[in-house]
């Protein structure tokens, strides 16, 4: 029952499981609306309230707060279990939906109707909007405030029968319009939405509210603790006040903690379905997406999620997370775990003129320190690719790759010498002729040369072409938003390049590796002959310079 962690939430749990307030031990819940993909902000609240319930020998329900048909849809449902899953959460049989209870919130507005504490108004939303009142000024009574209950109790039974129009009235609460809490001012509880859902079909022409569904499907379902983002501390009252006035057993409290925000992306849903719907991304599983899909895309593991979300921890303070500590969290996960190979992105083409016969098969382990990942067959010969970047004609002193008349160890393999260059008629540097060091192979190097830089290559004749992907960060600016879209948004977030692996990793069934001195790539998982850079080795990011808006990518 012990945890590492003992954040505020973990203490009050501790706290009312000594004081026995928990006969049935922790419940807790995810309550996420299917009206987009999940990010790496849901990830926290994910990583909270099953982690949470896990440490303390409870249980979290996944419930769908599918209130809003217009917006929903099943391929949002799929993709969420199928990413709660992924991070390695597991909900057993609790899957719910706020849709299994529309019969029973039903039930409870009918009866908060007869007990004259909701009433059936007929405003439109406009002037419900512009009675409701400011922070400074009380809101104005609705001139239906005071319908009888008959009538109110015929009216909301016709509104379920389907006989009025969307907007001709909704069922309100009849709380106070000069509270101080305008969420407490009449909240609206039901409205008329002549929309298929996506469960129950056309079943229901109204729809529930948020605030009046979550707070009694968190009683129905017995929530211990109901764990939400600080934006809702100003409806806990309204939370309070629904199951403090219909007939039932249960009364969690409600806790907030800050949300997740991160520089340089967003974790609106809003934004994000902007960027899909408007092709600025290939679409929500883009690896540059802050999305747990675009994640899993981009390489990154659930190991490194869930690392991220106990590192940033859960507190009351709103903040922002540098990009860089998830790198972090992403690098340290694949460490140890990703098998090393090599790959040219950019080939410059070494001739070894003394080196004769076709080639030689040489072996190289996966990785330097995990034998158990094995190793693998690395062919060599006379015509290889090198790093263009790894040669330079004329190099500062301290340049430690190839130079005109220098020397390099070639990874795994043996040491060249860099004899002349070739060029094309534009004298530019196109290979480079070299010769080879027999007795310098590697793991019995007999030469006592001790060239001072080791670079990757692979080997021509074998290597396998691939594209590669580069990704930045979307934004240009650390807080990017919806109205300056156009302007934020970083077009250079995605670069493709040619490229050349070695063959042992176009054939591995591993996904992800770390190309030598290149960074973690992994295959992409829609693109064949595709590799999607999940994080460079090192933090070398610098902000781009802020310019011209980008041209959008499709439509
Ligand atoms: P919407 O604007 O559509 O309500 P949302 O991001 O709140 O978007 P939900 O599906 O309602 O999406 O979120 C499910 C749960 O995830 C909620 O309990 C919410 O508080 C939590 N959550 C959402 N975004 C974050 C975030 N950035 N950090 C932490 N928790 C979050
Ligand atoms: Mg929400």
């Amino acid at each position: 029952m012990s945890s590492e962690l003992n954040d505020f939430i973990r203490q009050r749990i501790a706290k009312d499981l000594a004081a026995g307030a928990l006969p049935d031990g922790v419940v807790t819940r995810f309550p996420p609306e299917p009206n987009g993909y999940l990010h790496i902000g849901h990830a926290k609240s994910i990583h909270l309230n099953f982690g949470v319930a896990d440490e303390f020998g409870g249980v979290t329900y996944l419930r769908f707060d599918d209130t809003n048909p217009l917006k929903e849809s099943d391929e949002y449902v799929q993709a969420i279990m199928r990413d709660v899953k992924w991070l390695g959460y597991d909900w057993g049989d609790r899957l719910t939906h706020a849709s299994d209870y529309f019969e029973q919130l039903y039930q409870f507005a009918l009866d908060l109707i007869r007990d004259g504490k909701a009433y059936v108004c007929s405003l439109s939303n406009e002037e419900i909007r512009a009675t409701r009142g400011t922070l400074t000024e009380p809101g104005v009574e609705s001139p239906y405030r005071n319908r009888a209950i008959e009538e109110n109790l015929d009216l909301f039974r016709r509104m379920r029968a389907g006989e009025f129009a969307d907007g001709e009235h909704v069922l309100r609460l009849k709380i106070d319009m000069a509270s101080p809490n305008i969420n407490l001012r009449d909240p609206v509880i039901y409205r008329i939405r002549h929309a298929s859902h996506q469960r129950t079909g056309d079943a229901w022409p109204i729809y529930p509210m948020y605030d009046y569904t979550h707070c009694i499907c968190d009683a129905l379902e017995g929530i211990t603790h109901s764990l939400c983002t600080l934006e809702f501390e100003d409806h806990r009252p309204l939370y309070d006040w629904v199951l403090d006035n219909i007939k039932v057993n249960c009364h969690p409290p409600q806790i907030e903690f800050s949300r997740l925000g991160l520089e340089y992306t967003v974790m609106s849903k809003r934004i994000l379905l902007q960027l899909v719907e408007e092709g600025w991304v290939e679409g929500w599983d883009d690896p540059r997406m802050p999305t747990i899909a675009g994640l899993r895309r981009r390489g990154v593991t659930p190991g490194a999620i869930r690392d991220f979300c106990r590192r940033i921890g859960v507190t009351k303070q709103d903040n922002t997370i540098e990009m860089s500590l998830l790198e972090f969290c992403i690098r340290q996960d694949l460490e140890g775990a990703a098998p090393r190979g090599m790959a040219v992105l950019d080939p410059l083409e070494v001739t070894i003129t003394n080196y004769s016969g076709p080639g030689e098969m040489l072996h190289a382990p996966w990785h330097p320190q995990q034998h158990a990942l094995g190793s693998r067959e690395l062919p060599f010969g006379p015509k290889l690719h090198i790093e263009r970047e790894d040669f330079m004609e004329d190099p500062p002193a301290d340049f430690k790759r190839l130079r005109p008349g220098g020397m390099v160890r070639l990874r795994y393999a043996y040491i060249i010498r860099c004899d002349d260059v070739v060029r094309d008629a534009a004298g530019a540097v196109t290979g480079l002729v070299c010769s080879y060091v027999p007795e310098s192979k590697s793991g019995s190097d007999t030469s006592g040369l001790k060239p001072a830089g080791v670079i990757h290559w692979v080997e021509a004749g074998s290597a396998v072409p691939v594209r590669v992907r580069l990704y930045d960060r979307l934004f240009k600016v650390p807080a990017p938003s919806a109205a300056t879209l156009a302007a934020d948004f970083d077009p250079a977030s995605l670069a493709e390049r040619r490229g050349w692996v070695e063959p042992a990793i176009a054939a591995s069934d591993e996904t992800r590796f770390q190309f030598e001195r290149l960074g973690y790539f992994c295959k992409d998982n829609v693109l064949p002959g595709v590799f999607n850079r999940t994080v460079t080795l090192r933090d070398s990011w610098k902000p781009p310079p802020a310019g011209a808006a980008a041209p959008r990518k499709g439509g």
